[in-house]
C-alpha cells in the first residue's frame, strides 16, 4: 500500500471532477421545467431560502426570457446566487419545501434554474447592480469569504468604500478552497468574485491576515467600521495516538490542495479511512475515490439519522463506491516506520438524545481494526480561540457573540462562520447583508 499522487490519466482526472449538476442543455429544456411552476403565493421555496431569493419571480422572469431581470431578482437578495445554485444543499432548503414534493412529483428543479439564470450574468459581468457616489465612509472587512464578499458589495452599493483584508492569494473563502471541485470548479469561482468586485468602491487586499500582517486596532483607527468575517478554519484533532503517522491529515487542508495545486499532484492513498459524516467529509471521501484511491470508508460515530450531511450527499458518497462504518469511532491509529497502517475503532451505540436532539454516542467494550494507509480527519472545525481572546471579542465556545451583527467593542461587526461555527454558503451571505445594514445603521446613528 502506498500514498502517492498522479494515479490517473488526464482524461480521468478531468471525468471524475465534471460537474456533478451539469446545466440545462437547452434553452426549451429549461422552459418546461419553469413552466411547471406553480407561481406559489407565500411561497415555500422562497420562505426556507435563508436569503430569501423570489423563487416564483425568478422563475416567472426566465418563462418571459427577462434573463437580466431574472438575475437580478437572484442575486440583489443573494449576491453569490451563482455559487449557491452549485453547493447549497437544496434538498433540505428550497426544493425540499417545493409544494410538488406533497404531491408526490418532482420539486421544481430550482438550483438548476437559478444556475440557468445566473451563469451568463456571472461570466459576461453584466452591470446590474449601481453603486451609490461615494459617501466618504470607509470599512475594513476582514476575510473574502461569503460573508465578507456579501458585506462589501452591500456596503458598497450604498456608496462605501470598502477594504477587503484576505489571508489567501485568492476570494471566495470556502467556496474557493473549501468544497469538491466537482461541484464548483475553482474558474467559477474567480469569476464570482470579479463579478462582485465589478460594482466598484471595493478594494481587496490580499495575503493579509488578522494578527498577522494587520490588527484589529490598526483597521478600528483608519476605518470608520470594521466587519469581522474570517471564517473557522483550524482542523479539529482526535487526541487519540498514532494522529502524528504519515498517512493522516485533515479534511480541509485534503481538500484545499485539491484545489489549489491540481488533481494529479495531490497524493492518496490505496485504503483511505474518512472521519466524521458532514458535507467536509464526503466531500473529502468523494474525492479520495475520484483521486484514484481503491477503497475509501467513512467511519462515523453514530448512524444514519443523526448524521449531519444530506442524504442526497451520503447517496454521492454510495455511488463513488466509498464504505460506510455507522456507530464507530476512532480509538488509535498503529503504524510502522512512521506510516500508518491500521486505524482501530470502538464500537459505539447510542444512548439518551443530549442538548442538540441527537442521541449520544456510547462506547462498547467491541472494537474493529481497518487497514489503512491514509487517515483523513474531518470531525469538525475549531474557532480561532487565539485570534478572539487576544483582540477581546465575547464568544461562546469560540464563536464570536453578537448583537445584530454587532460585537461586543463599538464599530467592529461580524458574521458568517466565525459566529455560527460554520454554517452553509448561502447563511454566510445572508449574514453579510445583515452586517452590511447594522453598519449603515452605526453611520447614521452616528451623525
Ligand atoms: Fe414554484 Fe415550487 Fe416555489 Fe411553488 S414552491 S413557487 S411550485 S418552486
Amino acid at each position: 500500500m502506498a500514498i502517492t499522487n498522479n494515479r490517473l490519466t488526464a482524461e480521468q482526472y478531468e471525468q471524475n471532477f465534471s460537474d456533478i449538476h451539469p446545466p440545462f442543455e437547452t434553452k426549451d429544456a429549461a422552459l418546461v421545467e419553469a413552466n411547471r411552476c406553480l407561481f406559489c403565493y407565500d411561497a415555500p421555496c422562497t420562505k426556507s431560502c435563508p436569503t430569501s431569493i423570489n423563487v416564483p419571480k425568478f422563475i416567472k422572469q426566465i418563462t418571459t426570457d427577462n434573463m437580466k431581470g431574472s438575475a437580478l431578482t437572484i442575486l440583489s437578495a443573494n449576491i453569490m446566487g451563482g455559487g449557491c445554485s452549485k453547493v447549497c444543499p437544496v434538498e433540505k432548503l428550497c426544493e425540499g419545501a417545493c409544494v410538488f414534493n406533497l404531491m408526490d412529483e418532482e420539486a421544481i428543479p430550482i438550483a438548476k434554474l437559478q444556475r440557468y439564470a445566473t451563469e451568463k450574468a456571472i461570466a459576461e459581468k453584466w452591470p446590474l447592480f449601481n453603486r451609490k457616489p461615494s459617501n466618504g465612509k470607509r470599512v475594513a472587512v476582514v476575510g473574502a469569504g461569503p460573508a465578507g464578499l456579501s458585506c462589501a458589495h452591500a456596503l458598497s452599493r450604498e456608496g462605501v468604500d470598502v477594504t477587503v483584508f484576505e489571508k489567501e492569494s485568492k476570494g471566495g473563502g470556502l467556496m474557493t478552497y473549501g468544497i469538491a471541485a466537482y461541484k464548483v470548479t475553482p474558474e467559477f469561482c474567480e469569476d464570482e468574485v470579479n463579478f462582485i468586485l465589478s460594482v466598484g468602491g471595493i478594494e481587496i487586499k490580499y495575503n493579509q491576515e488578522l494578527g498577522k500582517n494587520i490588527s484589529l486596532e490598526q483597521l478600528q483607527k483608519e476605518y470608520d467600521a470594521v466587519y469581522l468575517g474570517f471564517g473557522v478554519g483550524i482542523a479539529r484533532q482526535l487526541d487519540i495516538a498514532g494522529e502524528e503517522l504519515s498517512g493522516v491529515t485533515d479534511a480541509i487542508g485534503f481538500i484545499y490542495d485539491i484545489r489549489t495545486k491540481g488533481y494529479s499532484s495531490v497524493p492518496v492513498g490505496d485504503k483511505v479511512a474518512v472521519i466524521g459524516m458532514g458535507m467536509t467529509a464526503i466531500d473529502a471521501a468523494t474525492q479520495a475515490k475520484r483521486l484514484g484511491a481503491k477503497e475509501v470508508t467513512l467511519v462515523y460515530r453514530r448512524t444514519q439519522d443523526e448524521m449531519p450531511c444530506t442524504e442526497e450527499e451520503l447517496n454521492i458518497a454510495k455511488l463513488d463506491g466509498c464504505e460506510i462504518i455507522w456507530l464507530a469511532s476512532p480509538k488509535q491509529i498503529t503504524g510502522s516506520n512512521g506510516k500508518a497502517t491500521h486505524l482501530e475503532c470502538n464500537i459505539m451505540q447510542l444512548g439518551e438524545p443530549d442538548a442538540s436532539g441527537r442521541r449520544t454516542p456510547i462506547q462498547t467494550n467491541e472494537t474493529i481494526t481497518l487497514e489503512v494507509d491514509m487517515v483523513i480527519k474531518a470531525a469538525g472545525q475549531m474557532p480561532y480561540n487565539d485570534l478572539i481572546s487576544s483582540n477581546h471579542l465575547s464568544n461562546s465556545g469560540g464563536k464570536l457573540s453578537i448583537d445584530r451583527s454587532s460585537t461586543n467593542i463599538e464599530g467592529v461587526f461580524a458574521g458568517g462562520d466565525c459566529v455560527n461555527g460554520g454554517k452553509e454558503v448561502v447563511d454566510a451571505v445572508q449574514a453579510g447583508k445583515d452586517g452590511a445594514v447594522a453598519i449603515l445603521s452605526f453611520f447614521t446613528q452616528r451623525r
